[in-house]
């Protein structure tokens, strides 16, 4: 396996890698952000992703042989940020039976019966596997903060739903994320910081172009309307939520190439840090194996 020279890493994601949110700012990170590499360089990136995305191969394989840890990466982003071509790319070479993909989309009756993190909770990684979230129970300090007809759905009794509601939900889920990482879950989060205008770029190429107009969609185009909103939800949300043992990557978007390099370079990163191996056996073990090599030299036929 390559090595990782993950202090090198680290320093390429030092300005992607919030873990501690107090006094962040959205306006300090441009979407169009490329660190160091210049658009002519976009095949060295992509060279880089593609070790990146052998090396996590073989760090899956691990992982599961392990069956110790388990990786949780939560996607959050705008409509059109590249959500499910970055999950696409990044995951490309992994086992499939080694990964689990589940997308959040607006709530069934069952789900706003329980509370909100049930549907998360059900979905979570078994040890020795990586999961992946597009979306998150971080809707529920997005789209349901943008548009507070959502919280009269949620059945709440009506006495908990005050004006703190929004730091409480933050309060439980840095809990939450807590509780998981003791457990052995490795969580990153991921917000594809897309640019107002990139979006619309992207809106207007789906219109034109017939292979992309199944994905159009008018109600995405509505929610650029409420895109303020939406900023300020996300920059409230990665103040109240970074932490050390969870942190956030904002990771810019406008160019998809660059994300999907960081995201790739994230999930490495995290996971060099559990120094994985594969399980070494015991002397017991190692008699059964001479055995059963025994048994296979001495066979007639
Ligand atoms: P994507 O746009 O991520 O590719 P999609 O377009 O395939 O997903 P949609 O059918 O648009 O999926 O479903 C996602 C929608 O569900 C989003 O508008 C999102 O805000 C909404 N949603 C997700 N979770 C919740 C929630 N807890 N409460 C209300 N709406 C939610
Ligand atoms: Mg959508």
């Amino acid at each position: 396996m390559q090595k990782v020279h993950r202090k090198r890493l680290r320093k390429f994601l030092e300005p992607y890698r919030v873990t501690r949110g107090k006094g962040f700012r959205l306006k300090d990170h441009d979407p169009g952000d490329t660190h160091q590499f210049k658009s002519e360089q976009k095949r060295e990136a992509k060279e880089l992703l593609a070790r990146g995305v052998e090396w996590l191969s073989e760090a899956q394989g691990m992982l599961y042989a392990q069956d110790r840890w388990s990786v949780l990466l939560i996607f959050q982003a705008m409509d059109a940020a590249g959500k499910d071509g970055t999950i696409k790319h990044v995951m490309s070479g992994v086992n499939p039976q080694g990964v689990q993909v589940t997308s959040f989309k607006a709530p069934s009756a069952e789900d706003l019966d329980h509370d909100f993190m049930w549907r998360c909770m059900k979905a979570l990684p078994e040890r020795g596997r990586i999961g992946i979230f597009n979306r998150s129970y971080y809707e529920e300090v997005l789209v349901v903060r943008v548009h507070e007809a959502l919280l009269a759905k949620q059945q709440l009794p009506r006495k908990l739903v005050g004006k703190k509601i929004w730091d409480e939900r933050f309060e439980d889920i840095v809990n939450i994320e807590r509780y998981l990482a003791r457990n052995g879950i490795l969580l990153l989060k991921f917000f594809l910081n897309l640019s107002r205008t990139e979006q619309k770029k992207r809106f207007l190429e789906r219109l034109d172009t017939p292979d992309k107009n199944w994905k159009f969609s008018t109600a995405d185009a509505r929610e650029r309307g409420h895109w303020k909103a939406y900023m300020k939800a996300y920059e409230d949300m990665i103040r109240n939520t970074a932490t050390p043992r969870a942190p956030w990557y904002v990771v810019p978007a406008d160019n998809k190439w660059f994300s999907r390099l960081v995201v790739a370079g994230a999930v490495v990163e995290a996971m060099a840090g559990l120094e994985l191996h594969y399980p070494r056996v015991g002397a017991e073990k190692k008699k059964e194996l001479a055995a059963a090599r025994r048994m296979l030299m001495t066979e007639k036929g």
